[in-house]
């Protein structure tokens, strides 16, 4: 409590991010970080922008990284919006396109920064309960609303919605803006993004800081019909003008240029988890199936707190949700191979 606060402050319930703990010696399996390094060329073309130019303010418009997206997508550059991170696209969207007289609705498991947003503007929303096991029933979004917004893969469940139930969302709301959360769509599922032709309330959010290894570059889009695109920029522009600096514009490119590089490592991601989640099963896991690089899992005869901390312990840290549900869940980031063993090692070691 403070007397020069603004009211509003007063209210706010901040967004916890996963620790970044200043100990290296750590497996950091708890923020759902790519364990392989970001495209060379992307190094490269970052390293170019230590230059003279950085006296000059950025593209404002980031015309280039917009093209680039628009081409690795098929669309057109007009449909493409760009932010400083997906948080911050996902801010901007909850401004500018969700908060309206009725409620907006997103899962009762879900990322956790959306209730935040909510917080944060004044929006008032209404959870909807997954279903027992953990998938979106297109069925519970036929109820009024001013909008609707679900990670698809969900994070922190990592359990994917097929296109037909996005598309039945989609036809059951014609009036609401429907924002599909792709943070983790490159491991595994299919983006919604070529429906955009078709649903002009379709807003598909990316982000370069899981697939493509660049969470400290802070780089995140949103794929849509121009006209919810320029809602984003109206209030991209009463805000930051350059959210995007030189570094982060010239490596996004990059990266999305390097094809090649981005498949193998996602491949790479995709053929570790799914041998983690049978070995996580043969140790006693309950693992929910994943199209993330993360699985999500309990275990019948150990709490999950208590699995937390002697993992800690051993210096692998992963991530603990105290929420209604899910308390007896551990959400595993997919590392390495190598990383993989050291887990279950751990695990096997701790569950005796
Ligand atoms: C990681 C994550 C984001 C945020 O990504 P940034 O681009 O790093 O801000 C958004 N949504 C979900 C569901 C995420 O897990």
């Amino acid at each position: 409590m403070n007397r020069y606060w603004s009211s509003v402050v007063h209210t706010l319930t901040p967004y916890v991010p996963g620790e970044q703990p200043k100990r290296t010696d750590l497996i950091k399996l708890n923020t759902n970080e790519n364990p392989y390094p970001p495209s060379p060329r992307a190094l490269q073309a970052m390293a170019a922008e230590a230059a003279e130019s950085l006296r000059l303010y950025p593209d404002p418009n980031a015309g280039r990284l917009k093209q680039a997206i628009a081409d690795f997508h098929g669309v057109t550059a007009s449909q493409v919006f760009v932010g400083n991170g997906s948080d911050e696209v996902l801010a901007h969207g909850f401004q500018a396109l969700l908060k309206h007289e009725r409620p907006l609705l997103f899962p009762d498991i879900s990322y956790s920064f959306y209730p935040v947003y909510c917080g944060l503007y004044g929006i008032d929303f209404t959870p909807v309960p997954l279903r027992e096991d953990f998938t979106i029933d297109p069925a519970d979004y036929r109820i009024a609303n001013g909008g609707i917004i679900f990670p698809n893969p969900n994070a922190p469940t990592g359990r994917l919605l097929s296109i037909e139930a996005i598309r039945e969302i989609l036809d059951g709301n014609p009036d609401s803006v429907v924002v599909v959360d792709e943070a983790y769509i490159d491991f595994g599922g299919a983006s919604a993004i070529p429906l955009v032709n078709h649903y002009p309330n379709l807003l598909v959010i990316q982000t370069l800081s899981k697939s493509r290894s660049l969470a400290g570059l802070r780089v995140g889009f949103a794929v849509g019909d121009a006209g919810l695109i320029e809602a984003l920029e109206r209030v991209k522009n009463s805000f930051n003008s350059y959210p995007l600096d030189r570094f982060a514009l010239s490596g996004a490119v990059a990266a999305l240029q390097d094809r090649d590089y981005f498949a193998a490592t996602c491949q790479w991601v995709i053929a570790t988890r799914e041998h983690l989640a049978v070995r996580l099963a043969e140790l006693g896991f309950e693992v929910l199936p994943s199209a993330a690089n993360f699985v999500f899992v309990r275990h019948p005869g150990h709490d999950a707190g208590e699995l937390a901390s002697r993992l800690r312990e051993r210096a692998i840290i992963v991530r603990h949700f105290r929420q209604p549900r899910i308390e007896q869940f551990l959400r595993i980031t997919v590392g390495t191979d190598e990383q993989s063993d050291k887990l279950c090692a751990a695990l096997t070691e701790i569950l005796g």
